[in-house]
């Protein structure tokens, strides 16, 4: 018997009607629904026509048949969601807390179809006697057109449609006429938006790169593992330089061969030609990408692709990890360390755990690496709950790792160097410019400078909108101006302090900016490239200053944490860490092991070629032990440090936390909402709390924020809280205009 009724989640991102409803299925709509499918059905009292996707099938009615609705059809338009996914939903939506819907909508990036693009070719019907025949007749009329076209179709057989309309200027009624005789016919063929451009024999080709011994024991454990069928979580913990992504390739073209599929996410910020062009120069066409600035159409058609089987390693940020493959066999996360992994918008979910799941649901292997393993995934490698492998050798002949000098600005000021560079600094800067070797300047903030203020009373220019202080952008040009990282409030620069009419306006504080006019004061005839959020707003302008500086374009690069991620320049030999502490003084808990990662990656850019490298790192903090094992690049004596400091404050990895936060239309509600949920708390768990205390920055866009910190080693005694607290808040009417939201281990600071 078949299935009449269906289990149909609405999409509308509302909690009270987070739950399925059942519809009966129509006889005419018999036999053709499944599992996954986007349907229309009537909803609410209205009967107003909604989508829905369907999640169950049944041959019971749950309450009086005749109480219940029937489904109206099926959305052709919209994407399929496949019954795995939706199971990945579901645990997205219980370990993270989301609305079921948005839930599927994260597992499914890309939700309607998009137009797919043709290709048209006009194709010869006849054999080249009834050709002659057709000419001798064409003749006849004086049909040249006609002429024209059967003598190119003659040679060639098939004729792009455009070429034929375009060069051999020949009308469509033209076209038509011909297809109606029955000599030529038009046809369509689909074909998929390319992302990465022609062909996979580019002219680059390079020799395939030969794994030395290390990397071979690496490839040789995942892959006898994978034969087995004994479907692990490995840690790769590969120094800078030491050759990761070549582990990365050979284990996935072995996983291929067996007819499985692959992804690989990496942050979006290292998806750069270099990386891409890798894994093209192993995989050609079986390769393809996804990112956010590929269209709607682009996207579409690379998830068609990996449905389809057409592409067989899908790589990208966080969205990638739900390509639908078939037959998924290995999920490779490079950096896994990177706080992007872990969404801002609800379901904040952590790509990482994501992924384990994804993989246990299938039978996948999942690869993470890193030269600076978060300290959870450490800690979980060294209980043995992952599998650690390591790398510990710069792959390139002669490549070593650079010699790292600590400078303390303290003693530089005594000294009576008042610049923001260090005498060893720019010692070392103009050294490089007399050899024609490339330096890299990392400073760990964007725009100008830090805060604006008046020089003579002291006031500090603020947002209307937000508790923050507003930067100076575009200093000294006509279109200076004050503007708000956190909103995107702008004004121009008064001219005149408020509170004193003082005209000495400044920014106080180190950008990348003011870096670049430092740079050029002391080295006129320096060519310097700057890459920050300020020079890389259009499209492909980060990819452009990247390959202007590969090519040698410029002596010095200077940049934020962009620079720093992941990519490969052989001709840097130097490195200087402006202010390597700026991120150490975040309210924080993962501020040190940011910093950590942070100086490692950009001690990792120096010497990565023949020549050996050195990195300068200038601190106020010479002592803390972030800095001293950045310095000593000895990962194992900061894991122990930030593991000690952990476990006393219960942290993560030694305890789970949940950050409840509220946002709130005023000051006072804020403050009674915070109450009434720490009152709920207290009454009815016994859990360890942190708060309520206001967000690191209490006002943002005219909202108050609010936040309560739980932590418990058990994850489900947080999960108890948060089910609670929704029950609750949705039955209590008075918080309706404000926002609460559960990040659970959360990676940033409220
Ligand atoms: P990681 O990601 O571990 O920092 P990469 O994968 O970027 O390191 O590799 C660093 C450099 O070493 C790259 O230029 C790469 O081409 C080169 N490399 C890696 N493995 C080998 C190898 N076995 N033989 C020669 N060069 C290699
Ligand atoms: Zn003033
Ligand atoms: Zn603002």
């Amino acid at each position: 018997m078949s299935q009449r009724f269906a289990d149909i989640i609405i999409d509308i991102s509302h909690e009270a009607i987070d739950r399925t409803f059942q519809y009966i299925i129509p006889e005419e709509l018999e036999g053709q629904i499944h599992i996954g499918m986007c349907v229309s059905i009537p909803f609410g009292r209205g009967n107003s026509v909604r989508k829905g996707y369907v999640i169950g099938l049944s041959d019971k009615a749950e309450i009086d048949e005749s109480k219940l609705k029937s489904i109206l059809g099926v959305n052709e338009k919209d994407v399929e969601v496949s019954g795995s996914l939706i199971e990945l939903a579901a645990f997205i939506k219980e370990t993270y807390g989301s609305t079921m819907i948005n839930a599927l909508s994260t597992v499914m990036p890309i939700r309607q179809k998009v137009k797919g693009l043709v290709k048209k070719e006009v194709r010869l019907l006849i054999d080249s006697e009834a050709v002659f025949e057709y000419i001798a007749r064409y003749e006849k009329k004086r049909a040249k057109a006609k002429i024209r076209l059967l003598n190119e179709l003659a040679e060639e057989l098939v004729i792009p449609y455009e070429l034929v309309t375009g060069k051999l200027n020949i009308s469509s009624a033209t076209i038509k006429a011909m297809e109606k005789e029955g000599v030529l016919a038009v046809e369509e063929e689909g074909y998929y938006r390319n992302v990465l451009g022609c062909g996979s024999g580019e002219s680059t080709k390079v020799s395939k790169e030969i794994p030395n011994d290390e990397q071979r024991q690496v490839i040789d454990t995942v892959v006898d593992d994978f034969d087995k069928g004994d479907n692990r979580t490995y840690l790769l913990k590969g120094i800078t330089g030491s050759g990761k992504t070549l582990v990365y390739i050979e284990i996935i073209e072995h996983v291929i061969r067996q007819g499985k599929q692959a992804i690989v996410l990496i942050p979006e910020i290292a998806l750069t030609y270099q990386t891409v062009k890798r894994f093209r120069n192993r995989f050609g066409d079986k390769v393809t990408i996804m990112n956010s600035r590929l269209s709607k159409g682009e996207r579409y058609d690379q998830f068609e692709r990996a449905k389809n089987g057409d592409v067989s390693v899908m790589i990208g940020p966080r969205s990638a990890l739900f390509a639908p493959f078939k037959n998924l066999g290995i999920i490779v996360i490079d950096e896994e360390h990177e706080t992007t992994y872990k969404s801002d918008q609800p379901p904040k979910y952590h790509a990482r755990e994501v992924a384990i799941h994804r993989a246990k649901m299938c039978g996948a292997t999942v690869l993470l690496g890193s030269a600076t393993p978060s300290v959870e995934s450490y800690r979980k490698a060294k209980d043995g709950e992952y599998k650690m492998l390591c790398l510990n050798k710069r792959a390139r002949d002669n490549a070593t790792l650079s010699r790292v000098s600590v400078i303390d600005m303290r003693r530089e000021l005594e000294l009576g160097n008042k610049s923001m560079f260090s005498n060893r600094l720019k010692e070392q800067i103009s050294d490089r410019l007399k050899k024609g070797e490339q330096t890299m300047l990392f400073i760990n903030r964007r725009g100008y400078a830090g805060f604006v203020s008046c020089r003579s009373c002291g006031h500090v220019f603020i947002c209307p909108h937000c508790d923050v202080s507003l930067t100076i952008h575009d200093s000294k040009t006509a279109n200076e101006r004050l503007v708000c990282h956190y909103c995107g409030y702008e004004q121009k620069k008064p001219a005149k302090c408020p509170e004193c009419g003082s005209a000495f306006i400044a920014g106080f504080g180190v950008g990348t900016q003011k870096v670049e006019e430092g740079v050029k004061e002391l080295f006129p005839q320096a060519k310097v490239l700057r890459m920050d959020a300020d020079t890389t707003k259009k499209k492909d302008s980060h990819e452009k200053i990247l390959s202007a500086f590969a090519c040698g374009e410029a002596d010095i690069l200077i940049g934020t944490q962009m620079i720093v991620k992941g990519h490969d320049f052989p001709q840097v030999t130097l490195v200087g860490v402006i202010a390597a502490d700026t991120t150490l003084f975040e309210s924080d808990y993962r501020a040190s092991e940011k910093t950590f990662d942070l100086l490692t990656q950009a001690a990792g850019r120096a010497g990565r070629g023949d020549k050996a490298g050195e990195v300068v790192v200038q601190t106020y903090k010479p002592d803390h032990y972030c800095i001293t094992s950045a310095a000593k690049q000895d990962y194992d004596m900061f894991f122990e440090e930030e593991s000690a400091y952990r476990k006393m404050l219960s942290y993560p990895p030694f305890s789970h936390m949940l950050a409840i936060f509220m946002e709130s239309p005023t000051d006072s509600m804020s403050v009674e909402l915070a109450d009434f949920i720490e009152g709920m708390i207290n009454d009815n768990f016994k859990i360890r709390k942190i708060g309520p205390c206001e967000a690191g920055i209490y006002k943002l866009g005219d909202k108050y924020r609010r936040v309560i910190y739980i932590k418990d080693k058990d994850v489900s005694n947080l999960t108890a809280v948060k089910d609670y607290l929704e029950e609750q808040l949705e039955k209590t009417e008075k918080f309706g205009d404000c926002y609460i939201s559960f990040d659970l281990d959360p990676m940033r600071s409220y």
